[in-house]
């Protein structure tokens, strides 16, 4: 039986259980709040021109480094190990959603955009191209054609809307030459293929279903009318007299629709509803305010002045505010080092995370001498800045930062020092685990006080009545 007994207490350690295992007043104290800084498109490949490191490796970012050295350090990954996530799929994940769920970025964007989409009806990305009949198959000759505000409207008016087998197509602009295209009318379903090739000089892809919807009538109804609207706008865009005009200017025609990301919005639980926190989404971009309207999250606009430093700052004030009020968790978000990235330009990138970094010297202390709040800065994917690839598969660099979260003494925040840090590898919605876990709020498995399973404890239950 000795075995049994632990080995501190064979070998004769007794604790006194009066004193020394007792919390000194205060040293318990978890914070209440969760501060989420998302660094968008954060985390690089190494270059050459830096040393065979990364532009965050090898940019001065001392407000980051301090964080990372008072916190815990690990690589997130909102997916799978080498997948390349949109932002909005990550930020799905990042938010504690399974990515199985997500409803497709076309149902979000509408939903950001003020376009209301009934049950059933399917949401579609698409904007204003201009193509070639190459044999009989369209080629993308311009994927991102200038056009004023006059042309656009246009093209809007000669290809906006049509009908086939019951199916209306409808062109909600967003901006310029983009939009969402709304389907409705009977049975549809979003598990079509996207047109767009995504790159100047390709082939567009047929529309057709997915693999696992392919004999599914809805989603082939869906197909052949998606299929058919694209084949009209192309022939109402060719006889546009706003087309003749830009060829005699030598511009291309906007004479064609590219279309993907079919989605549908389906039931969701709300964030609160399922973390017992009030959120909040500090951001800019109608896909984030869709994401947050279909989540339950309050978004407050963040202003893009294309100063990062200054917005960055902005943003930091706003948060003091509205963590001071009833937000238990708040996602602030800055896209600018993913837009740096995507002008394939890593010195860029390297300049916006330097500014981003100043801003976060000046106004980032307030948080981290709260003892209420819990700072988590991290990115949502990688965003190679060379090379043909719009984002990468690489984890990012993940730093919790508050009372109680341990200490791995790391002082660096970049993509290779945090591999080496306390928290590890971080995969989806672990984080919002991690997040809930650092406010003592998760649940102890098991333990059930509501007939749902939900991620956070106490749960929101009915009083045992006598
Ligand atoms: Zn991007």
């Amino acid at each position: 039986m000795a075995n049994a007994l632990p080995l501190a207490r064979q070998a004769g350690y007794q604790p006194d259980r009066t004193k020394e295992t007792l919390c000194k007043p205060g040293e318990a104290h978890v914070p209440s709040k969760c501060l989420l800084i998302v660094l968008d498109g954060l985390g690089d490949r190494s270059y050459a021109r830096f040393g065979h490191l990364t532009p965050l490796a090898s940019a001065r970012t001392p407000a980051l480094d301090a964080l990372a050295a008072r916190g815990a350090s690990g690589l997130y990954h909102a997916g799978s190990l080498g997948q390349a996530l949109p932002s909005e799929n990550a930020h799905f994940a990042m938010f504690g959603y399974e990515l199985c769920d997500f409803p497709g970025r076309g149902a979000l964007e509408a939903l950001g955009s003020g376009v209301e989409l009934a049950p059933g009806e399917v949401a579609v990305l698409a904007h204003f191209v201009s193509l070639e009949n190459v044999d009989g198959r369209a080629r993308l000759v311009q994927d991102l054609p200038r056009a004023d505000a006059a042309e656009a409207k246009a093209c809007i008016a000669a290809a906006g809307t049509f009908a086939h087998d019951g199916v209306q197509v409808r062109f909600h602009q967003t901006k310029g030459l983009f939009g969402v295209l709304v389907l409705s009318g009977g049975a549809l379903d979003p598990r079509v293929t996207d047109s767009n090739p995504m790159r100047d000089g390709r082939f567009l892809s047929a529309v057709v279903p997915r693999a696992e919807a392919a004999a599914d009538p809805a989603t082939r109804r869906t197909a052949a009318a998606l299929t058919a609207y694209l084949r009209f706008a192309h022939q109402a865009l060719s006889c546009l007299p706003e087309n003749a005009a830009r060829t005699a200017r030598g511009l291309a025609p906007l004479n064609g629709l590219v279309s993907q990301r079919a989605g549908r919005l389906k039931p969701v639980t709300p964030f609160a509803r399922r973390f017992g926190l009030k959120g909040a989404s500090l951001a800019s971009g109608a896909v984030f305010k869709g994401l947050a309207a279909y989540l339950g999250l309050d978004f407050v606009r963040a202003r893009e002045t294309g100063d990062a430093e200054a917005d960055m700052f902005e943003r930091l004030h706003l948060a003091r505010e509205l963590l001071s009020g009833d937000v238990g968790f708040l996602h602030l978000h800055t896209k600018a080092p993913d837009e740096a990235a995507h002008t394939k330009d890593p010195v860029a990138k390297l300049a916006v995370i330097e500014a981003l970094d100043r801003a976060l010297a000046r106004g980032l202390a307030p948080f981290l001498d709260d003892p209420e709040v819990l700072t988590v800065v991290t990115a949502d994917h990688s965003t190679p800045s060379c090379g043909q690839l719009v984002h990468s598969g690489e984890p990012v660099p993940l730093t919790f930062c508050g009372p109680g979260v341990r200490r791995d003494g790391l002082s660096r925040f970049d993509e290779v020092t945090a591999a080496a840090g306390a928290l590890g590898p971080v995969r989806g919605t672990e984080l919002m685990a991690l997040i809930l876990n650092a406010l003592d709020r998760c649940r102890l498995a098991g333990i059930h006080d509501t007939p749902e399973s939900l991620d956070y404890w106490p749960g929101d239950f009915d009083p045992f009545r006598l």
